[in-house]
């Protein structure tokens, strides 16, 4: 299975999750659905996920860091906030969130800012009406399970009244399923216009040519999930120059490069945890 497919599946498990999980009367966070997920994608051949110990609450930049592309491409890096919609009114309920006296999509801003990476929401969403999706590929709402908005749409949608909900929000002409991430990066082939103020930042602003060193050797030994002791012990580790004090809990590189992955036949989906088999 490529990159590409296993956000696919992701969004659309994601989508049907949060409905069956209202049906159960389950509570099933943010949270939760992050950790679910970058656990899958840790799975995928060429991909590194790596938790950090250090990133608590109080020091929390953002809930992960995405890095997408390859070597031979080059990589644009997104700072993540995750949200999962409300069934009461498909709100977000805690868009303005404050952390330490300091609103949590400032903080985000921030760190972005600081290390050069596109500041997005990724929204979890189920939803019962969706009137637009922009993916100009096969038209699937449930792919809106996993839906990534640049920061400038969630700053109009806190400012502006009875916006904070996903029926303003996915129709937002930046609103994205979050396979668009690898598929169409990192702007969607979309354009500005007077008519639709396009609020993505500028590719130069998160373009990377390179991984940074501690990235890369973790990703050349051992693909797959390396826990908290390794980035938290490492002395030698690149962050401490450019995260003085904010974190990503997560730290995900995501290679989009040549090779399919998992190989492309049908039988690649026996590989899956029974999770992410779609029923
Ligand atoms: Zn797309």
């Amino acid at each position: 299975m490529r990159a590409d497919e296993l956000f696919e599946l992701l969004a659309s498990t994601t989508w049907r999750t949060i409905l069956r999980a209202n049906r159960n009367r389950i509570s099933f966070g943010e949270d939760a659905i992050t950790s679910i997920n970058l656990n899958a994608i840790a799975s995928l051949p060429g991909s590194v996920v790596v938790e950090d110990a250090r990133a608590d609450e109080a020091h929390k930049g953002c809930d992960f860091e995405m890095w997408t592309g390859s070597d031979h491409k080059g990589w644009y890096r997104y700072a993540v906030q995750a949200k999962k919609v409300s069934f009461n009114g498909w709100r977000y309920e805690k868009l303005k969130h404050v952390v330490r006296g300091r609103d949590q999509i400032d903080v985000l801003k921030d760190y972005a800012a600081t290390v050069r990476a596109a500041p997005i929401y990724c929204f979890y969403n189920f939803a019962p009406h969706v009137l637009t999706f922009n993916c100009k590929r096969d038209k699937d709402a449930t792919q809106l399970g996993c839906m990534v908005v640049p920061v400038g749409v969630v700053e109009d949608a806190i400012r502006m009244r009875g916006c904070r909900h996903f029926g303003w929000l996915h129709m937002q002409p930046e609103a994205i399923p979050w396979r668009c991430l690898i598929t169409c990066p990192p702007l969607h082939g979309q354009h500005a216009s007077a008519y639709a103020p396009f609020r993505w930042p500028t590719r130069e602003s998160f373009y990377h040519d390179r991984l940074p060193e501690a990235l890369r050797a973790t990703a050349d030994l051992a693909p797959g999930i390396e826990m908290a002791e390794r980035s938290g012990r490492d002395e030698q580790q690149p962050y401490s120059r450019e995260d003085e004090s904010f974190y990503p809990r997560w730290r995900v590189v995501v290679d989009t490069g040549e090779a399919p992955l998992w190989g492309d036949g049908p039988d690649d989906r026996r590989e899956l945890p029974p999770r992410l088999r779609l029923g």
